[in-house]
């Protein structure tokens, strides 16, 4: 898998800064999430992070805080972060979409298209080291493949020119606490 190219180039957002590129993302209507979401969900962390981390979409507690990775989900994924001698403040943590699919359903098609400019816009930015790609939806959306999760986690990715591992998106963790071991593994 290296150097796969994902489908979303065609759109470059203006920003040239986190700040501006939040303003945007707030104002977006881009796709229906816009008409159903409570705050949008930019990220958080250094905007200088070595690590960016990648998940899905925001759930309800993010949509009701406008953070990311809160929640049960988010407290197991400080703990992995610990686990490797990592602080959730060191790097920079957010999602294919900033905004949440109602009842948590997987973001469609044209909602992964409107809206990962965004994400790519963020990574040109902050330029990490590494990405941590979060969960079978986020590693196929920025992938641009069908691979199962077994095959992406073995595979060597890049995104955007960056190197990019796959794991397990901690909600899965919670849900199937025999893959914790396997994403320790990975991290
Ligand atoms: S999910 Fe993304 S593209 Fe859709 S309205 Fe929210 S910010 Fe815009």
């Amino acid at each position: 898998m290296l150097g796969v190219r994902h489908i979303f180039i065609k759109e470059d957002p203006a920003a040239t800064t986190l700040q501006q590129l939040e303003l945007q993302c707030a104002a977006c209507q881009k796709c229906a999430l816009a008409q159903t979401r409570t705050h949008i969900v930019f990220g958080e962390g250094d905007p200088q992070a070595r690590i960016m981390i990648v998940g899905e979409a925001p759930g309800a507690e993010e949509d009701k805080q406008g953070r990311p990775f809160v929640g049960e989900a988010g407290k197991l994924l400080n703990n992995m972060l610990n686990a490797i001698g990592i602080e959730r403040g060191e790097t920079f943590i957010c999602n294919i979409l900033k905004c949440r699919p109602p009842g948590n359903r997987d973001p469609q098609p044209a909602e992964r298209e409107a809206c990962v400019p965004y994400l790519l816009k963020q990574m040109d930015i902050i330029k990490p080291s590494i990405i941590l790609v979060l969960g079978l939806v986020a590693a196929q959306t920025l992938l641009n493949t069908r691979q199962s999760l077994g095959q992406l986690r073995e595979g060597e990715h890049f995104i955007q020119k960056i190197p990019a591992h796959v794991t397990y998106h901690p909600a899965a963790l919670l849900r199937n606490p025999n893959w914790k071991r396997p994403a320790w593994q990975d991290l």
